[in-house]
């Protein structure tokens, strides 16, 4: 135990503060090892559950649980629940997990996030021989189809709520030049990346995992349609993720929705409640540079399409639905 602690604290030391508190409070039983020189596979599913034609007949689960690897997850609300569909996210580490985003509906009733995230932890403990396990609830951004099942954690035991105002996400995750600024943070030996991406909400943050090489790009750059209020925050959120795509591999961009269908352009109307032929959740690097290319053509408000995704630049909030 004591060479455990000392290995950690060397670990945690190199990545800053924070990590020192995480890993002396919680010392896990097996260390589990997250090497960044090495990419760590994970699978994406065939198909996300994608509501149906009638969602009173749904007979899918209200939140779908895939494991992306060993370590990740990738959780997705049922479109019969809510149109939105949002994908949620849990990352572990030694002794700690991630949530990133908390759905679009708040009752546990109808959407029992919590119990999700808390058998999930359980069996994950089980599995790895961990125990104790800290949870840490966090978001993407500040708009209520991410954080509407929050509520779900605010009493439960060994949980760090990070906050719903930019001043508490600031805080947290340690920016004192937002957005600009790159934070090495150390989940429990698992490292992570976090920058800065406002455009689409002005305290949004995307997540580097060094592990995976998945970038999260959250609401600011998914396949749908991408409603910007702040163009020139977007442009500068767009081309600091390309650098930092450019400093570190990565393997996929993962994100919060699916809003077109797999033709080229064609998204869904808003609202849709059964998606039969989405195209995958995860994005590649080439539909970032067209991104990129984007910021460098586009001065006007309004809506631009590209293959596979469109852009709603600044037009009036009425034309969307994300609250
Ligand atoms: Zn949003």
């Amino acid at each position: 135990m004591i060479n455990l602690r000392r290995f950690l604290a060397i670990l945690s030391v190199a990545s800053g503060m924070f990590a020192v508190e995480v890993a002396f409070s919680l010392v896990p039983q097996n260390l589990l090892a997250f090497p960044a020189s090495d990419r760590a596979p994970g699978e994406f599913p065939d198909k996300w559950i994608h509501g149906s034609k009638s969602a009173m007949d749904n007979q899918d689960p209200a939140v779908q649980v895939h494991r992306f690897n060993a370590h990740t997850y990738i959780l997705r609300e049922n479109k019969a629940i809510n149109y939105e569909g949002a994908f949620m996210y849990v990352f572990f580490g030694n002794g700690v997990a991630l949530l990133i985003d908390q759905g679009s509906t708040s009752s546990p009733a109808l959407f029992p996030l919590r119990q999700t995230v808390d058998d999930l932890i359980v069996a994950w403990e089980e599995e790895f021989d961990q125990s104790g396990t800290q949870l840490i609830v966090a978001n993407s951004h500040l708009h209520g189809d991410h954080y509407a099942a929050w509520n779900q954690f605010v009493d439960r035991p060994n949980t760090i709520m990070v906050g719903l105002t930019h001043e508490e996400v600031m805080d947290y995750w340690g920016f004192d030049s937002y957005p600009e600024q790159r934070i090495e943070f150390n989940l429990g030996g698992r490292e992570f990346v976090v920058t800065g991406t406002p455009g689409h909400e002005s305290s949004e943050i995307a997540f580097y995992d060094k592990w995976t090489d998945l970038l999260y790009t959250g609401d600011m750059f998914y396949r749908g349609r991408l409603y910007l209020e702040d163009w020139d925050a977007w442009a500068a959120s767009i081309k600091r993720l390309r650098a930092l795509a450019d400093d570190y591999p990565v393997s996929y961009l993962i994100n919060n929705h699916i809003e077109m269908t797999d033709q080229a352009t064609v998204d869904y109307p808003i609202g849709t409640t059964w998606q039969p032929d989405e195209p995958p959740m995860e994005m590649s690097l080439s539909m970032l540079d067209q991104a990129v290319r984007a910021t460098e053509n586009i001065s006007q408000s309004g809506i631009y399409t590209f293959d596979d995704f469109l852009i709603y630049n600044e037009v009036p909030w009425a034309y969307t639905t994300d609250p």
